[in-house]
C-alpha cells in the first residue's frame, strides 16, 4: 500500500493524467507526470513534471527513483522505455504490448473465447488484396500501431478501390465492417488481490470515427449484451493479470457483442463516472494502483449524458454553466484544433 504523502508517477500528460492527479490528490498523493510535450494538462496540475522523451533513459530512470508507483493515461509508449520502471508499473507492460498492437490484440481476445471482428493482416498490397477476398467489403484497414480517434483507418468499399489505395508504410490489419445496432464500452477496475467491479455501461455515439457522446440507460440491446461483454473483460483482465482501470470496446449487433478494442487506462467513455457513480473511474484507478481498497462503483444518477467538446465548440462551453445539472470539465489545452478533445460536460438527472 502507498502512504499518504506518496508519489504516483504518470505516464503522459493530456487529459487522463489531468484527472487521475486531481483524484490522487484528493487523496494526498502527489504526482509526478512523465511527457514528452511541453504544454501538459497533467503537469499543470501535478507536484512535478519531467518533460522528456520516451527514449531519454536516464530521465526514466530518475523519473522511477522518484515514483513510489507508477501508472500510465497514455499506451502508445514504447515498451523497452519501461525496463527501468517495470516493478512499480500498473497495469504491467505485457497489458501494453498487447493493447498497443491491434492484431495482437485481436488474438488474445480470440483465444480467450471473445468475438473480433473477421481480420487479417496486412503487410503489403497483396495482403490486403487477398484479405478482401477472404472477408469481403466493406471493411477497415487500420495500422496496427498508433491509431487512435479514427487515426490510422481507411473504409475500403470495393476490392477495386484496394487497388488504388496508397498503402500507409507501416503493418495494418484488414477488418470486415460491422454492421452494428450501438456501441458501447466495459469499464473495470482490479486491485492488486484480483477483486474486479465494473461500472455501468454507457451507449457511446462517434462521430468521425471519435468519441462524441455517451448515454446512460443505454438501449435495451446493449443492456441485454453487457453481460457477456463483462465475462470476457473480466477474463482478459485476469489474464494480464491487471491491475488499474481496463476498458473494452464493443460493438452491439444482432448475434450479440463483438469486440473492438482495448484501452489499458481510463477511458473517455467513463468520464461520467466523476459525477454519475459513487466512485469515478479516476479515483478507483488511483485506489488500485495504491493498493488501497476499491470503491463503490453503483451509478447513482436516474440519467446522464457526457458530451464531448471537440475543436472549437470548447469556445462557447462556459454557457454551459447556466444549466443546473451540467458539470464542466476544460482539459486546458491552449491551442484549438479540429478534432482534438479540449473538454466535456456532463449532464446528471438524479432522478
Ligand atoms: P477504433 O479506433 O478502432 O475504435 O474505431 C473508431 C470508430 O470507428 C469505432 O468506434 C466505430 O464507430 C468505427 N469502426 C471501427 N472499426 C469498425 C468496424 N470494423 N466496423 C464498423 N465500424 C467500425
Amino acid at each position: 500500500m502507498i502512504k499518504q504523502g506518496g508519489t504516483i508517477g504518470i505516464l503522459g500528460g493530456g487529459q487522463l493524467g489531468r484527472m487521475i492527479a486531481m483524484s490522487a490528490a484528493q487523496l494526498g498523493y502527489r504526482c509526478h507526470v512523465f511527457t514528452p510535450e511541453r504544454d501538459s494538462g497533467a503537469a499543470e496540475v501535478s507536484a512535478e513534471a519531467t518533460v522528456a522523451p520516451w527514449s531519454d533513459a536516464r530521465a526514466m530512470e530518475r523519473f522511477a527513483a522518484n515514483c513510489d508507483v507508477i501508472t500510465l493515461e497514455f499506451e502508445n509508449i514504447p515498451t523497452a522505455a519501461l525496463a527501468p520502471l517495470e516493478a512499480k508499473l500498473f497495469p504491467g507492460v505485457r497489458a501494453l504490448e498487447v493493447a498497443q498492437d491491434r492484431l495482437a490484440e485481436k488474438r488474445f481476445v480470440d483465444e480467450l473465447g471473445g468475438r473480433p471482428a473477421p481480420f487479417l493482416p496486412v503487410a503489403e498490397k497483396l495482403d490486403l488484396v487477398r484479405a478482401i477476398d477472404t472477408i469481403g467489403a466493406p471493411g477497415i484497414l487500420k495500422t496496427r500501431r498508433d491509431g487512435y480517434d479514427g487515426k490510422g483507418q481507411w473504409r475500403l468499399d470495393s476490392a477495386h478501390e484496394a487497388e488504388s489505395l496508397r498503402l500507409p508504410q507501416v503493418t495494418c490489419v484488414y477488418e470486415g465492417f460491422v454492421d452494428f445496432l450501438a456501441e458501447f464500452s466495459v469499464i473495470l477496475v482490479r486491485g492488486q488481490d484480483g477483486e474486479v467491479r465494473f461500472w455501468d455501461s454507457t451507449e457511446n455515439r462517434h462521430a468521425e470515427g471519435i468519441l462524441a457522446q455517451s448515454v446512460w440507460p443505454p438501449n435495451e440491446i446493449v443492456t441485454a449484451q453487457v453481460g457477456e461483454a463483462r465475462a470476457l473483460a473480466r477474463e482478459v483482465a485476469n489474464a494480464l493479470r491487471y491491475v488499474g482501470v481496463l476498458t473494452l470496446e464493443f460493438f452491439a449487433t444482432p448475434t450479440g457483442p463483438v469486440f473492438n478494442e482495448m484501452a489499458p487506462r481510463v477511458h473517455n467513455s467513463g468520464h461520467w463516472t466523476i459525477e454519475g457513480a459513487a466512485t469515478s473511474q479516476f479515483e478507483n484507478h488511483v485506489r488500485a494502483v495504491c493498493g488501497l481498497p476499491l470503491g463503490d462503483t453503483s451509478t447513482i444518477a436516474a440519467q446522464i449524458e457526457m458530451d464531448n467538446l471537440i475543436g472549437e465548440s470548447v469556445l462557447k462551453a462556459q454557457k454551459v454553466l447556466f444549466e443546473p445539472e451540467a458539470h464542466l470539465h476544460l482539459y486546458g489545452k491552449r491551442e484549438v484544433r479540429d478534432g482534438r478533445k479540449m473538454g466535456h460536460v456532463t449532464r446528471i438527472w438524479y432522478s
